[in-house]
């Protein structure tokens, strides 16, 4: 079967090996964040529809559940905002009806938790992981450059709300940009922010891919440290890298499509390709070196080593 929303699974640095549901189309969000792994979004929307046909979504979940060992996780993400489609509550109550042992989690911007009706929809989720940036306007606008009708304050009070209505695990993620959120100011306001929202985890991230814009650097892991130490919140960590695989099996078929499908979806370095794939780094580099020649693909340099990416 050639799956078109159902991906993975990939070996995720927080769930272990998660199968992902992408819901939305590639880039269709509310915000464009400058890091943003996917690029620059082609859709800034905050129109709620049916993105991608449930039917088509539901079949491909089946045919893969039933021809592969379980995931650790059915992850809602992708390169979109996966509460933009409105049926994302739907597919979320058929997996737990269908596939009950397995947890549920959703990747979220969580720019929509101020509409009553998204935050329902998520109730029966296991897990649901958020990201807030930016407490401070100035910040949240050029960092996340929302949709124009979005705002942080409103965006801030539905995650607290959520944290009231829902009875599962929030992780929420911070991601720190040296220059746009690291200053006093925002991270006093992001200190208060969080304390309200009360997540079961706060997440720590920074960037070790490209992102939407380039020149863009990481903060320095003694800065994170700082502010781990400085805000004391005993549930915050930060992010560690990729964890490996659990289990090593090639579950794609045809190998230069899910490479292709792999790094369509964020930037990968060989390392992450071979544990995404289970493959040997030696076999991956024989297809990226084909993909490349025949400009299918470039290349990025960075900290972390070389990045692959579709060609632009
Ligand atoms: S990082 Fe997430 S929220 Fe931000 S633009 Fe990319 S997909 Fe949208």
């Amino acid at each position: 079967m050639h799956y078109r929303y159902v991906f993975g699974p990939v070996p995720s640095r927080r769930l272990g090996i998660s199968l992902g549901v992408d819901m939305v189309p590639h880039k269709v969000c509310t915000l464009n964040c400058i890091y943003c792994e996917c690029g620059p979004t082609t859709d800034l929307t905050l129109r709620r529809k049916e993105y991608v046909p449930f039917r088509t979504v539901t079949r491909e979940l089946d045919a893969w559940l039933s021809s592969h060992p379980a995931p650790d996780y059915i992850t809602f993400s992708g390169s979109g905002e996966p509460t933009l489609n409105c049926r994302i509550g739907e597919m979320i109550g058929f997996i737990k009806q269908k596939y009950s042992k397995i947890p549920v989690a959703v990747l979220t911007n969580g720019t929509l938790f101020s509409d009553p009706g998204v935050r329902r929809e998520l109730l029966e989720a296991d897990l649901v992981l958020p990201s807030l940036d930016a407490a401070l306007p100035g910040a949240f606008m050029r960092l996340n450059r929302p949709h124009r009708d979005l705002d942080v304050v409103r965006h801030i009070r539905g995650l607290t709300d959520f944290r009231k209505e829902y009875k599962g695990r929030i992780w929420l993620e911070v991601f720190l940009l040296p220059g746009y959120n690291d200053d006093e100011e925002n991270l006093d306001a992001l200190k208060k922010a969080l304390k309200g929202i009360a997540a079961d985890r706060i997440q720590l991230n920074t960037l070790d891919r490209p992102g939407a814009v380039k020149g863009l650097r990481p903060a320095e892991p003694a800065a994170l440290e700082r502010i781990r130490k400085d805000w004391d919140f005993p549930q915050l960590e930060i992010i560690a890298a990729v964890s490996e695989r659990k289990q090593k099996a090639s579950y794609n078929e045809n190998i230069e499509d899910a490479i292709l499908g792999t790094i369509g979806r964020r930037p990968c370095t060989v390392e992450d390709l071979s544990r995404i794939l289970g493959l040997h780094i030696n076999e991956i580099n024989k297809y990226l070196d084909t993909l490349e020649a025949d400009r299918r693909i470039e290349v990025l340099e960075m900290r972390r080593g070389n990045f692959y990416q579709l060609k632009r």
